[in-house]
């Protein structure tokens, strides 16, 4: 078990399969993007199966999300998610992208054994999009949605960052396109994890505030207060339900004391938090020919010195040098 010690169990394992992405959401990295991994530091397929297989097999782990930068870019994608659904017990495979790509994959990613996605959709106006990430690229996400769900990833769970003056607008409009075809919005609070370092709590748009945005059109009540879990999204129905809508507080409403996730680098790097100053190295180990059971008394000893919160409230509090895409969203 990755068990630390505050008593938490790490059973949802996020794992960046690449640095890389094809859009540059201001939020997230500069417009010229940043200095990639080099692809010999990047695990390969192999390395990454391999240390699922431990986390699922002999640690506890019991959901595997892929992750990135953008996982669709990983060519070897369907594959990977193949042989982590074939391993027993199964987990739960799921995916966070940005949809780009998703049309084409989401019928193969479906047969591969993929659970569920989520998809990153911050504005529903195809300049704002190319404005806020750089790339021309709306059309491709929209397709990427409805793909996931006609081939049944339902419900499709849509990740929105609002900003200040620049999507806030269009929190009651976003949440109206996901109830209409079905998909379940997620809003989360801009955290300060981006390569440039442009983060402020004025520019962040809190989750009381995106309460308030909702709450003029909709009938906003708590759903599931005991259930909540270690889930990181309060979720409300919404006008009565039973659509519903989430929004993710990481900054004014952490949700440490729940947590049970941990991340796996696409360099191989084991990290506690995404606030994390502190990694665990698992690839040199396993490149020099480590056992799986030196390889999981590694990750057990990592997670053991799992930190109590993410501290951004701490005057000593320090962004993490590793940005968003490097980590693994
Ligand atoms: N490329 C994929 C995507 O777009 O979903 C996966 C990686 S991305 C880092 C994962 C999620 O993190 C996205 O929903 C993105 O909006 C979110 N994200 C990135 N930077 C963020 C930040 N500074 N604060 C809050 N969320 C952020």
């Amino acid at each position: 078990m990755l068990r630390d010690s505050f008593g938490r169990v790490a059973t949802d394992l996020r794992v960046s399969l690449t640095d890389k992405c094809n859009l540059r959401c201001t939020y997230c990295m500069p417009p010229e993007g940043l200095d990639w991994l080099p692809n010999a530091q990047l695990l390969t397929a192999d390395e990454i199966v391999r240390l699922v297989t431990i986390g699922v097999e002999q640690l506890g782990v019991t959901e595997v999300r892929y992750t990135g930068g953008e996982p669709l870019l990983r060519r070897e994608l369907p594959d990977i998610v193949g042989r982590t659904a074939a391993l027993s017990p199964k987990p739960q495979v799921s995916l966070t992208t940005n949809g780009i790509g998703l049309a084409r994959l989401a019928g193969t990613l479906v047969e591969a054994g993929l659970d569920r996605v989520n998809v990153s959709l911050d504005t529903l106006d195809r300049d704002t999009f190319k404005r806020l990430a750089h790339r021309d690229r709306f059309e491709d996400v929209i397709a990427g949605l409805s793909a996931a769900h006609d081939v049944g990833l339902r419900p499709v769970k849509v990740n929105t960052v609002l900003m200040r003056d620049v999507n806030d607008h269009e929190a009651v409009p976003l949440l109206r396109y996901c109830l209409d075809r079905g998909y379940e919005l997620r809003f989360i609070e801009q955290m300060p994890l981006d390569a440039q370092h442009g983060w402020s709590r004025e520019g962040m748009v809190t989750a009381d505030e995106i309460l308030a945005l909702l709450s003029v059109s909709f009938d906003l009540t708590p759903d599931d207060l005991e259930e909540r879990g270690s889930a990181p999204a309060e979720r409300f129905l919404v006008d009565g339900g039973p659509a519903r809508v989430g929004v993710i507080g990481s900054v004014t409403r952490p949700f440490c004391g729940a947590c049970d996730r941990v991340r796996l680098t696409a360099d191989g790097q084991i990290r506690n938090c995404l606030f994390a100053t502190e990694e665990s190295d698992l690839k040199t180990p396993l490149r020099d020919g480590a056992s799986d059971e030196e390889l999981a008394a590694r990750w057990v000893a990592a997670v053991s010195r799992k930190r109590a919160g993410h501290g951004i409230d701490d005057p000593s509090f320090l962004q993490p040098s590793r940005p968003m895409s490097a980590i693994g969203g």
